[in-house]
């Protein structure tokens, strides 16, 4: 089924200005998507009619948030398959996701000389927790190389993994090249060695279908801000025997049973990492956003991205000075690039002289960017809402901008 374009753009509010006396072109939706209209009144509803703290009142608004906030809880259980409620925690975003088993998991479970696997594709967030993890346990940081392609050298990894392996932490699609990694093989192969698997599914919830029961992955990160919802709210799945087995996170008011000066008994997951009180508009409105999916449907989504992928790589391949970098088989609508002689920072200004939205620099993944001996990249990543005619304008405008160096 080929998308209403025109119709899903008419619900983002966002888009319909002009930037530098140009209509927008928003190509920087690996970093954060724009918002629907339905998320924004949800935010804004919640205040108006609903706010209240919940969980613990017993009058009606208390009831009705605490209803809300919790199927939302129940959407994002459908959203990735998990098998119950309870496995769902809210954080502040894949990163405090991270630092969450890192520092519970991760702390009550490795012991010296153990090792945590990562890749050389990871984003910042999913290298500094395990690394703090691993100075304070003394065990072993140990890192999956990536090919000129910025694909995961499999063979390397298997030889990786050994007893010694407690923990696989591995970014599901690369933010930076747009690479699909190969995770239920992954996730497969490090089980055979009794490790734990952690995925940062930042980039990849947004665009594949995910079954966290068929991956058979222990941990799943993402953050909403990247799924057209608020920003400040992140998504923890565990499997509940995993989260059960670990102490909680933080001390505080919903995350106890009972408390008393000589001991505090903790509460049932997932409240016993919920504690405080919680991000509850932007939680009631993530709900909305999930809705915003279903209704389109992930696999029009991801062959509407597809295409757009499609049509601009072999449009841009065609500019002189061009070079891609990241050409995995297996990839997302995500294309990093570089224009021969030129700063990657320059390109990115004037790109926004004409409208165009684009991040340039090492996409918080420095390693990766070592890797290929660069300093950065553009990157342009596309969604839903963008179209054919405003890949043209960024055809028309990195033509331009090439020719400067490249003749
Ligand atoms: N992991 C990946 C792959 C990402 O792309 C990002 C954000 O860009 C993060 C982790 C961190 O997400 P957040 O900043 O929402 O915590």
């Amino acid at each position: 089924m080929s998308l209403n374009v025109d119709k899903i753009r008419d619900q983002f509010p966002v888009l319909h200005q002009e930037v530098n006396g140009r209509p927008l072109v928003y190509f920087d939706n690996a970093a954060t998507t724009q918002k629907p209209q339905s998320v924004i009144d949800a935010i804004s509803g919640y205040y108006k009619l609903d706010n209240s703290n919940i969980h613990r009142g017993a009058h009606t608004l208390a009831d009705r948030a605490t209803r809300y906030f919790e199927d939302t809880r129940a959407a994002v259980k459908e959203f990735i398959n998990a098998r119950e409620d309870s496995e769902i925690i809210f954080t502040k975003g894949t990163t405090e996701s991270i630092n969450l088993v890192a520092s519970t998991y991760g702390r009550k479970f490795l012991t010296k000389g153990d090792e945590v696997l990562i890749s050389a594709m990871e984003h910042h967030s999913n290298i500094v927790p395990w690394q703090m993890l691993c100075e304070e346990k003394e065990a072993v940081l140990k890192i999956i190389p990536v090919n000129d392609q910025g694909e995961i050298i499999y063979d390397e990894f298997e030889k990786l993994l050994s007893e010694k392996t407690k923990i696989l932490s591995v970014i599901h699609v690369s933010n930076a090249l747009g690479t699909i990694n190969p995770v239920r093989e992954m996730i497969q192969a490090a089980k055979k060695w009794g490790a734990k698997v952690f995925l940062d599914g930042a980039q990849s919830t947004s665009h594949l279908t995910i079954d966290v029961q068929e991956l058979d992955c222990d941990f799943l990160a993402f953050s909403a801000h990247k799924l057209y919802g608020p920003t400040g709210l992140g998504i923890l799945y565990g499997k509940r025997e995993v989260l059960e087995s670990m102490p909680p996170y933080q001390g505080g008011g919903e995350m106890i049973k009972e408390v008393s000066f000589e001991k505090t008994t903790y509460n049932d997951i997932p409240f016993k990492f919920e504690a405080g009180t919680p991000n509850i508009a932007d939680v009631i409105a993530f709900k909305t956003a999930l809705d915003f999916i279903r209704e389109i449907g992930k696999s029009n989504i991801k062959n509407h991205e597809d295409e757009l992928l499609r049509y601009a790589s072999s449009s841009w391949s065609e500019i002189k000075g061009f070079i891609p970098v990241g050409i995995a088989k297996d990839k997302i609508s995500v294309i990093s690039f570089n224009i021969r002689e030129m700063h990657p920072f320059d390109v990115g200004v004037m790109l926004d002289a004409t409208g165009i939205a684009v991040r340039t620099g090492h996409h918080c993944t420095q390693p990766l960017m070592q890797r290929f001996g660069l300093e950065g990249t553009v990157r342009a990543s596309f969604s839903v809402y963008n179209t054919k005619s405003e890949i043209d304008q960024m055809t028309e405008a990195v033509s331009k901008i090439a020719k400067i160096k490249n003749k």
